[in-house]
C-alpha cells in the first residue's frame, strides 16, 4: 500500500532524474543551476512544491524582462475591482495589470497574446485597454470589438466612448502599482 511518504520519495526520485537529464551536457551556468535546484529538491519535504516555486521564480523573471523590454510597469490588481479582469492579465497605457495570484506562465501567455494583437494592424482596437470590459452601448462582450449599425459593422479602430469612460472609472480602482 502506498503512503504519502512513498509518493514523495517517488516524486523526489523522478524529479532528480529529470533534473539530471536536463543538466547533461548543458552550459556551466545551466549545470550549476540544475545542481542548485537538485539540492533544494533533495532537502525538501515537498519536492513538487520546490519545483513549482522554481518555475514561478523563472516565470516572474521572464515576465519582468518582457515587460521591461516593452517599457511596461507591472501592477498587481489587488484593489476592489480586480475581479473585472476575469483572471487575465492585460496591458493598459504603460502598465501590465496582473490578477492577484496568477501563475507567471499564464501572465506570460496573456502578455504575448496582447503583443500579438498589437501586431495585428487590421484591428488595432483590440489592443485598447477598454476592450477588457463589456460595452454598455453595443453590448460587446469583454475581448470583443464594439459594433455599429445594430451589430453589423465591427469597429476596428476604436470603441464606443461609454466603454472608454467606464474603463477609466474601473482602472482607477484596480489596485496599487508594484515595483518590479
Ligand atoms: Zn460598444
Amino acid at each position: 500500500m502506498s503512503t504519502a511518504a512513498d509518493t514523495k520519495a517517488v516524486d523526489r526520485a523522478e524529479i532528480l532524474a529529470a533534473l539530471d537529464a536536463w543538466g547533461q551536457g548543458g552550459a556551466p551556468a545551466v549545470v550549476e543551476f540544475v545542481a542548485f535546484v537538485a539540492g533544494l529538491v533533495r532537502d525538501s519535504d515537498d519536492p513538487r512544491g520546490v519545483l513549482d516555486r522554481v518555475h514561478r521564480v523563472i516565470g516572474q523573471d521572464e515576465v519582468r524582462r518582457l515587460a521591461a523590454h516593452h517599457c511596461l510597469t507591472v501592477l498587481t490588481a489587488d484593489g476592489p475591482n480586480s475581479g473585472l479582469l476575469g483572471g487575465r492579465a492585460l496591458v493598459c497605457e504603460r502598465l501590465l495589470i496582473v490578477p492577484p495570484g496568477q501563475h507567471p506562465a499564464d501572465t506570460l501567455a496573456d502578455l504575448r497574446a496582447h503583443l500579438a494583437r498589437l501586431a495585428d494592424v487590421a484591428e488595432p482596437a483590440r489592443a485598447l485597454p477598454q476592450i477588457a470590459i463589456a460595452c454598455a452601448t453595443c453590448g460587446a462582450r469583454p475581448g470583443d470589438l464594439c459594433t455599429s449599425h445594430s451589430g453589423t459593422r465591427p469597429r476596428r479602430h476604436n470603441t464606443h466612448q461609454t466603454r472608454t469612460q467606464e474603463w477609466t472609472r474601473v482602472r482607477a480602482q484596480l489596485g496599487q502599482v508594484t515595483t518590479p
